[in-house]
């Protein structure tokens, strides 16, 4: 099994998000590439809670505030862009959500979403999969990963 490697990154995120951090290795590259477009595009922003639920990736966001002042425009396009402002930034996190919804939650392989026979539903490769059946204690194999 590959490990991946806790990158600066990943670790200001696990500090910055006071709701706490707690997904599996195999998700957090897609939440990495969101905040790194983030950072370029909307510093300031920061993360909220990360987290699985219903098999899915749970990423929180606290949007950057708006700061532009645009000369031109009137009142109701500029309550359109900061309005925007806040989707666009939301729409990186749920592109991450969406990426992992078919990525295994511990290696990132390709994965589909299974209530297994505990009724826990989770997002695993065929071989995590089939190590879940066998133990059938998510915490270990992701404590283990
Ligand atoms: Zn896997």
């Amino acid at each position: 099994m590959k490990v991946a490697a806790v990158t600066e990154l990943r670790e200001r995120l696990e500090r910055e998000t006071s709701l706490g951090a707690s997904v599996g290795d195999g998700w957090w590259p897609y939440i990495e590439a969101a905040a790194t477009l983030l950072d370029a595009a909307y510093p300031g922003w920061k993360s909220g809670q990360i987290k699985e639920k219903f098999g899915g990736l749970r990423f929180y966001i606290t949007p950057a505030p708006y700061t532009r002042e645009p000369e031109r425009g009137t009142d109701e396009d500029k309550a359109r862009w900061e309005r925007e402002w806040y989707e666009q930034q939301e729409a990186i996190a749920t592109a991450a959500e969406r990426a992992c919804q078919s990525k295994c939650e511990i290696c990132g392989d390709a994965a589909t979403t299974e209530g297994g026979s505990t009724g826990w539903i989770h997002t695993l490769c065929p071989v995590h999969q089939a190590q879940y059946e066998e133990e059938k204690t998510m915490g270990r194999m992701l404590h283990n990963a």
